[in-house]
């Protein structure tokens, strides 16, 4: 299949030939032909499949040919970062269409809240945003969305994690009840199912299962001791030639202070994480675009979504809680056929998490010994439980005899 079989526009189809994409992915395959076919669906697939196209393009096409008077089309997104990404792919999938959108989102300061409130009440074509930033404006009473005719919900269970429910509940009672409703999402729990039954009419439904990490990556796991990491990390940063560096850590105090200890490493790095301003975060991720920053250390926020090229080295500094979020988490190194490195660091009480990761992988990770100098390791004993995993049961609380 290639993309002159959906018949676009020739502008759209010239844009789409400028972004460099020659052949539809197979969630753009699956999708594009029902969503132009007017269909409800419900899409479970990741970042980096495409799935952000996959949607656009039918919205894009289907907007270039109607009158562009009133707001056709929003989508919902989790996070500031994702809405901004969703953003740059219109502007750059409609560049030769004249399709306007915006990308709403807080954070910024009061300007910036009026001219996302101008360009809404102006009719742009395409919202984006996130779903707090824009109840806050709908509640204002002066945005209308009653000629919508898209709503798109990205990242949908994302966007329930984060306590979304209600407020995308409340965005639906302002829009036409006659519309086209489209929601993707990496995962399915129960959650999303009463979600989707709740907002879609008899969807169709399309998976791509769970893709595996890129055959670029060499993937490494080194055993350590909790006080052995840091000095783990330093070794491999000040001995490798990496230009582009992502460091992931489970806890936001966690990436605190490692930021803290590698900057006294002096090791170029800065911390990213959801205390941070949006200006604060987008100048890291710009300086890590543009190369002059080499390392970045964060929670998950920055694994799902973020779209940077040739990141060479990937480390998680603790196994992560979802085996899904390693694929993730790694998956931002290798990425378009290139090599990259990720290394992830267990301790004795993250060796069973590991071992479910290897078990959805379905290959052993190549341990690799830690450097002479810092010692030993723990030995790996996954089936092993640990005192730590069994914290909520108060061991000190005597039972009754
Ligand atoms: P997404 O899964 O939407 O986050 O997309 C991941 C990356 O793939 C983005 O950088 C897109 O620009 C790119 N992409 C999407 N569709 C195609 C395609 N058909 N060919 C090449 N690259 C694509």
């Amino acid at each position: 299949m290639t993309f002159s079989d959906f018949n676009f526009d020739p502008q759209l189809f010239e844009s789409l030939q400028s972004m460099g994409y020659t052949k539809p992915t197979p969630i753009q395959e699956q999708t594009i032909p029902l969503i132009l076919n007017h269909k409800d669906l419900i899409a479970c697939a990741q970042t980096g499949t495409g799935k952000t196209a996959s949607y656009l393009l039918p919205i894009l096409q289907h907007i270039s040919v109607t009158d562009k008077k009133y707001t056709k089309a929003l989508i919902l997104a989790p996070t500031r970062e994702l809405a901004q990404q969703i953003d740059q792919q219109v502007e750059g999938l409609a560049y030769f269409v004249g399709i306007s959108s915006i990308a709403v989102y807080g954070g910024g300061d009061g300007i910036i809240y009026e001219q996302q409130r101008r360009a809404m009440i102006d009719g742009v074509d395409i919202i984006i945003a996130t779903p707090g930033r824009l109840i806050a404006q709908l509640s204002s009473g002066v945005i209308k969305l009653n000629h919508l005719e898209y709503l798109v919900l990205d990242e949908a269970d994302r966007m329930l994690d984060m306590g979304f429910y209600e407020d995308i509940l409340r965005i639906i009672s302002y829009i036409p009840e006659k519309r086209q409703t489209l929601l993707f999402s990496a995962t399915m729990p129960p959650k999303i199912r009463t979600l989707a039954n709740t907002i879609l009419k008899d969807p169709q439904q399309v998976n791509i299962a769970l893709s595996q990490p890129a055959a670029g990556i060499s993937q490494q796991v080194y055993m350590t001791f909790d006080n052995q990491k840091v000095k783990l990390i330093s070794s491999l940063l000040k001995a490798g030639d990496y230009k582009s560096v992502l460091i992931f850590a489970s806890r936001k105090e966690t990436v605190k202070e490692l930021n803290k200890t590698l900057k006294r490493e002096g090791i170029k790095a800065e911390a990213f994480h959801s205390d941070l301003e949006q200006e604060q975060r987008e100048t890291i991720l710009r300086a890590f675009k543009s190369r002059q920053l080499p390392v970045i250390i964060g929670t998950d926020v920055l694994s799902r979504g973020i779209d940077v090229e040739g990141i060479s080295l990937v480390i998680n500094f603790d196994v992560p809680p979802d085996p899904e979020d390693y694929i993730h988490r790694i998956g931002r190194t290798a990425r378009a056929e290139t090599t990259g490195t990720a290394i992830t660091f267990v301790n004795e009480k993250d060796q069973r998490k590991f071992s479910f990761i290897e078990n959805l992988i379905g290959k052993e990770i190549p341990r690799i010994p830690l450097p002479a100098e810092l010692g030993d390791g723990p030995i790996y004993q996954p089936g092993i439980k640990r005192a730590s995993n069994f914290k909520h049961k108060k061991p000190w609380v005597k039972k009754k005899a």
